[in-house]
C-alpha cells in the first residue's frame, strides 16, 4: 500500500512582525510582557506581536489554544508534522470505531497513528448576530449541531484503506472518529481576532469586544460575536488567512475573517472584535 498518496504539502505561513505593544492586549498589565503569536505556534503561525501579553494572560490563552490544537486538530497536526513544544507527549495511537463479527455494537480500538484515518470537525454557525442584527437563540454559547467534516490520514482511497484496516483488525466495519470541542475552538478564534486587531490598529485604536471572553474563557457571547463558516469554500493557496471584513467597517464594526487551514478548504469565520473609536 502506498502511504498518503494525496497528501497536500502545507505551504509555510508568511512571517510578519508587528511593532511592540506597550501593554498586555487582554488585561492592560505593563508587567512581564511576552510576545504573542497571533495564529498559534502549534499551527505553524509566524505572525509575531512583541510584548503584547502578560504572563497570566499568556497562560490562559495557551491553555485553550493547546486544547483546540490537541483535540480537534491533533491527528492532522501529527500527520503534517506541525510544530509542537512537547514532541514526546504526542500519542502513538489514535482512536478508531470498530465493529467485530461477534457483536453489533461499535467498540473503540487504538490504532498506530501512522495507519489510522481520522476526521476533522469544525463547528458551523450562523453569522454573528452583532453583524446581522438577527438573534439566534437556537443553541447557546459555542454549541452547534452542524460541522464541517473532512477525512484525513487515508493512505489511498478511503474504501480500500478502511477495507485493509478491517482485514488486519479482524473487523467487519471500521469508522474514523473526530474529537470535537467547540469552546476552545471559539476562544481561539476570539484570541486570534483580538490580537490581529490590536496589532493592526494599536491598543487605543478601537473599542475591544473580546477581551472578557478571552480572559474569563466565557463563551456566553459566542453567537453575538462569532459565526460563519457556512460557505462551501475552495481551498486557498495560503495555509491560514486573516483579514478585516471591509464591508462591516462601513457599519462601524470591526470584523475579522479568520480562516485557519485555508489551504485544506476549511471554513472562514467572521469574528466581531470591536468598534471603531
Ligand atoms: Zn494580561
Amino acid at each position: 500500500m502506498v502511504k498518503h498518496q494525496n497528501l497536500p504539502i502545507l505551504p509555510h505561513h508568511q512571517p510578519r512582525r508587528y511593532g511592540s505593544s506597550d501593554r498586555c492586549i487582554y488585561c492592560g498589565s505593563l508587567d512581564g510582557l511576552t510576545k504573542e503569536h497571533i495564529i498559534p505556534y502549534a499551527l505553524g503561525g509566524t505572525w509575531i506581536f512583541p510584548k503584547a501579553s502578560c504572563k497570566t494572560c499568556a497562560k490562559i490563552t495557551a491553555a485553550f489554544e493547546g486544547q483546540f490544537c490537541r483535540t480537534i486538530l491533533g491527528p492532522l497536526r501529527m500527520l503534517y508534522n506541525m510544530p509542537t513544544r512537547r514532541p514526546k507527549e504526542r500519542p502513538r495511537h489514535l482512536a478508531l470505531k470498530v465493529k467485530y463479527p461477534s457483536s453489533n455494537d461499535w467498540e473503540i480500538a487504538y490504532v498506530d497513528r501512522d495507519i489510522c484515518p481520522f476526521l476533522i470537525g469544525l463547528p458551523l454557525y450562523p453569522l454573528p448576530s452583532a453583524l446581522t442584527g438577527k438573534q439566534t437563540n437556537e443553541v447557546s454559547g459555542s454549541a452547534t449541531r452542524e460541522f464541517w467534516l473532512r477525512g484525513g490520514g487515508f493512505w489511498q482511497d478511503r474504501d480500500s484503506h478502511l477495507q485493509w484496516l478491517c482485514n488486519i483488525l479482524g473487523a467487519v466495519q471500521v469508522m474514523p472518529m473526530a474529537e470535537v470541542q467547540t469552546d476552545p475552538f471559539c476562544l481561539t478564534l476570539a484570541k486570534i481576532a483580538h490580537a490581529f486587531t490590536a496589532a493592526e490598529l494599536g491598543n487605543g485604536g478601537f473599542k475591544p469586544f473580546l477581551t472578557e471572553m478571552v480572559r474569563h474563557r466565557d463563551v456566553s457571547r459566542c453567537s453575538e460575536l462569532i459565526g460563519g463558516g457556512r460557505g462551501n469554500e475552495m481551498p486557498s493557496e495560503a495555509v491560514h488567512e486573516i483579514k478585516f471584513d471591509e464591508e462591516a467597517a462601513s457599519k462601524g464594526l470591526i470584523v475579522v475573517f479568520v480562516r485557519l487551514l485555508a489551504v485544506l478548504g476549511a471554513p472562514t469565520y467572521s469574528v466581531v472584535s470591536g468598534t471603531t473609536n
